[in-house]
């Protein structure tokens, strides 16, 4: 069934594993997203950028990931992943999200607290969970410009001020992870994921994680992760599958054919991440 995130959160924080989130862009990523939750008797969430949002509307992946929910044993959550304006989380409830983020994190601290606060506010009054970012993740994040990588980190003081004054539901941390492919291995800043986890309450999301190696990814999770986005991965094996197909069967002209290839692909992908974060078996 179609749930929130509230309790798929509480329970991975209590029991010290990830819930994995997937971008979804179509169809084909939905079921395929949705198939490794099954396999694995994962709960999962599924979330769409701003960016995505321009490809088709709130209203068709509502639909898409309702379905996927009502034919799923496993617990499944649709967040609007860095919601860009408080019209914008507002529009994700009315349209049946079970979740949303409200990314302030570009904005000075003040800011970033009054527009999470506010969304917050109507969030509770909706038993809707509200993400929010403090610090920076990397790189190029949806369509907006690219704020390199090697940013500024989340500070834990900020963050136990920013969660008690906002009411987030929980927080996306800068912790040395980017958006987009990296170049050269990535660094997760482990003392800082334990500084901040044991300054909030709150659970912690990593942002950025495709390209992260396991064990880093592991780690964070033992220091206080709770939720794990994956979007760059899924796109990249969508597209190697499907192409690959059409590369062996030029003459093909049947969509579905190549899609099921690159459907199999993201099925592996999310499967193992499922295995890697501990989520698999939850359910
Ligand atoms: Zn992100």
């Amino acid at each position: 069934m179609l749930v929130t995130t509230t309790d798929m959160l509480k329970s991975a924080q209590t029991n010290h594993y990830a819930v994995g989130a997937f971008n979804v862009e179509n169809l084909e990523f939905v079921m395929a997203v949705v198939k490794a939750a099954e396999e694995k008797r994962a709960p999962v969430i599924m979330q769409t950028t701003p960016g995505t949002l321009k490809y088709a509307s709130m209203e068709y992946f509502y639909g898409m990931v309702r379905a996927a929910a009502e034919n799923a044993s496993v617990p499944v959550a649709l967040h609007l992943d860095h919601g860009s304006s408080f019209d914008l989380c507002m529009q994700a409830m009315h349209a049946g999200y079970t979740s949303v983020m409200i990314d302030g994190s570009h904005d000075p601290f003040e800011e970033n607290i009054a527009k999470t606060e506010a969304v917050a506010r109507v969030g509770a009054a909706m038993g809707i969970p509200v993400e929010a970012e403090l610090g920076k993740v990397g790189g190029k994040e949806d369509d907006g410009p690219d704020s390199g990588q090697g940013n500024p980190f989340t500070d834990p003081d900020e963050a136990e001020e920013f969660v008690w004054r906002t009411g987030c539901t929980s927080l996306a941390i800068g912790v040395g992870t980017a958006h987009g492919v990296y170049h050269g291995t990535p660094h997760i800043e482990q003392d800082i994921v334990k500084a901040i986890a044991a300054r909030v309450d709150v659970p912690l999301v990593l942002h950025g994680t495709s390209g992260v190696p396991d064990e880093q990814v592991r780690e964070a999770i033992a220091n206080g992760i709770c939720k794990v986005n994956y979007a760059t991965e899924l796109r990249q094996v969508y597209t190697r599958g499907f192409m690959g197909y059409m590369a062996e069967n030029p003459e093909c002209f049947d969509p579905k054919k190549p899609a099921t290839a690159g459907m199999a692909q993201i099925t592996k992908l999310v499967g193992d991440h499922m295995e890697n974060l501990g989520c698999a078996g939850r359910a």
